[in-house]
């Protein structure tokens, strides 16, 4: 579980997150939604141990984290673009938390053979991260998130900069991957219909504050203001 209590942000005079609370439990999916500079990265990297809050504290299974490094956090963090080590193979480059742990060799080739089954690239294992397609890399992320078994993994637009059917499939795939491993999962998208289709329970930011939190039903059925409501309403 993630607890976020009175938790605010500011760069200089700018209000990034104003006072958020958000509860979330453990093994669930989240989206973090909302419009273009309303805060959803920050609250992220907050999260992750990537950024300090000026106020509030964060709460990872019971532990309050907020003095927590990001390593101490056990966190699995995957961003818009992902870099990859380029010079590495698919395989190395998913093994990499796992051989800065130390984790003895075999143990490390029977967890990646794994993982990269969970994410279909198997068979690119030996590949460089160049000669692989972006959504094929956005998984490979993925796996190399998991591979440290993060007690959370923090998913900011990870799909962000693919087309739209690459972005259904994974969005598709993404849910199906969470119903296997069901990490605590927070995801952050602008786009509404990614997180109406994949996620649990929605949070809705916009200007740095809570606007609603609920299932996706909840959200599209009963919003709680005008501007949840425009944002879920149907694309123009
Ligand atoms: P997007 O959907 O565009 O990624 P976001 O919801 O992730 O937006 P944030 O990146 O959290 O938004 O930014 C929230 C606000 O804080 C923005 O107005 C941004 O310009 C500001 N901000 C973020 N990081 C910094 C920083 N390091 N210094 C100054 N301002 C910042
Ligand atoms: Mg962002």
């Amino acid at each position: 579980s993630i607890e976020i209590v009175n938790v605010s942000k500011r760069f200089g005079d700018f209000v990034a997150l104003d006072n958020v609370n958000v509860s979330i439990p453990a093994g669930q999916l989240t989206a973090l939604l909302g419009p273009s500079g309303g805060g959803k990265s920050t609250l992220l990297r907050i999260i992750a141990g990537l950024e300090t809050a000026d106020s509030g504290r964060i709460e990872i299974e019971g532990v309050d984290a907020t003095k927590l490094s990001p390593q101490k956090r056990n966190v699995g963090f995957v961003f818009q673009h992902y870099a990859a080590f380029k010079h590495l193979s698919v395989a190395r480059n998913v093994a990499f938390g796992l051989e800065i742990r130390k984790r003895p060799k075999d143990e490390i080739r029977e967890r990646v053979h794994e993982l990269l089954k969970l994410v279909h690239l198997a068979q690119f294992a030996d590949r460089l991260p160049s000669q692989l397609s972006g959504g094929q890399r956005q998984r490979m992320a993925l796996a190399r998130a998991l591979a440290v078994q993060p007690t959370v993994l923090l998913l900011d637009e990870p799909f962000g900069a693919l087309d739209a059917k690459v972005r259904k499939e994974l969005r598709d795939w993404l849910r199906r991957l969470h119903d296997e491993v069901h990490v605590t999962t927070v995801f952050v998208t602008h786009d509404q219909e990614e997180a109406l289709e994949v996620a649990d329970e929605i949070v809705v930011i916009n200007e740095g504050r809570v606007e609603q939190i609920g299932s996706p039903d909840a959200l599209y059925d009963t919003p709680a203001n005008d501007f949840v409501m425009r944002f879920l309403g149907p694309v123009t």
